[in-house]
């Protein structure tokens, strides 16, 4: 086997696919982007041709309007994308419309995870473990440290602390691409099917996936709702209004935050956050090693995150790998 794979390079600014000219989730404008989903630091605008699948497309229009020339992409198709190289879009499992990149060129195969998640979520597709020779890997929850607790229980947390303070408004923080719907519909796994209320910035996003087929139950827009009828009710909202003025129109808001990040107390107190709830679209420490355990490429190679314990781990298990310096990929909200 050939180790070469000179025809994919980490740049600081994306992995460059030479021979076709492809950039993927690129930091600037390119003029030929593969894009593995939509969160803001994968999908930027301004590219020339953006290839992508459709609900990812969807998004960043929603997001930046005109996305030039767009190319939909569906997972499992093969596509050439010149110079040799074919690629192929799989699920990760991460948000809806997310993509794993399987690109091969010369007989070599390599994949790029992009973000990745293996707990089941209802709102997007399950990742796809694709056999490969280098599988390029996020580490956001790259530390040992990092093992999500299974949603179920963070949801029961929730409707508990509703139970409790009927009186109060229960404001979840979450991000708005993905991680909001995938809680609303881990409410409703758990049978709870009343109203759930949306600041103004999560409204399209959830329309856009009920209009890709995530059934939400019924939602609600706060603004203009009178105060009464929020008592007792479950408000989503983005993370940076958790603390802001907009959340003084709610009676006596208790505040929850959906990320991996709450597994952190340092954290929790920064934000000030009541009731941390550790629900992450990331792969955690487990996830990661039995990923890399599962897909047993020749090589590893480690970006997005805490590349060094990950690194470390596949050394210790005499595995190949190395950490790429990419730049401009931030999972703060995530
Ligand atoms: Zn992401
Ligand atoms: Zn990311």
């Amino acid at each position: 086997m050939t180790t070469d794979f000179a025809w994919i390079r980490p740049e600081p600014s994306g992995l460059y696919i030479r021979p076709a000219d492809v950039w993927i989730d690129p930091a600037r404008a390119v003029p030929r982007a593969l894009i593995t989903h939509g969160h803001a630091d994968h999908a930027r605008g301004g590219h020339g041709v953006t290839m992508a699948t459709s609900p990812t497309l969807a998004i960043m229009r929603e997001r930046y309007g005109d996305v030039g020339e767009a190319r939909a992409l569906v997972y499992g198709e093969r596509v050439a994308l010149g110079g040799g190289v074919d690629a192929t879009l799989l699920p990760a499992g991460h948000v809806l419309g997310s993509a794993q990149i399987l690109l091969e060129c010369g007989g070599e195969r390599v994949v790029v995870t992009g973000d990745f998640k293996r707990r089941a979520d209802p709102t997007c597709a399950p990742f796809v473990a694709a056999a490969c020779d280098v599988l390029i890997t996020e580490a956001t929850f790259g530390l040992p440290v990092f093992r999500h607790p299974p949603i179920g229980e963070e949801i029961a947390k929730l409707l508990a602390a509703r139970e409790a303070e009927p009186g109060r408004a229960i404001l979840v923080g979450a991000y708005a691409l993905g991680k909001a719907q995938r809680v609303i519909a881990e409410l409703r796994t758990a049978g709870y099917h009343d109203p759930i209320w949306l600041h103004g910035a999560m409204e399209r996003m959830c329309r856009l996936y009920e209009e890709h087929g995530v059934a939400l139950g019924p939602l609600r827009s706060v603004a203009g709702a009178p105060k009464g009828a929020l008592e007792g009710a479950i408000v989503l909202c983005p993370p940076s209004a958790l603390t802001d003025r907009w959340s003084r129109r709610l009676p006596d808001p208790l505040t929850a935050m959906a990320s991996g990040w709450m597994r952190v107390r340092q954290r929790v107190r920064q934000r000030g956050v009541e009731l941390p709830l550790v629900i992450s679209d990331h792969a955690d420490w487990d996830e990661l090693t039995q990923t890399i355990v599962e897909v047993d490429p020749a090589q590893t190679w480690i970006t997005h995150g805490r590349e060094e314990a990950l690194l470390r781990w596949c050394t210790l298990h005499q595995r190949s790998a190395r950490a790429l310096a990419l730049v401009g990929y931030e999972d703060e909200a995530e």
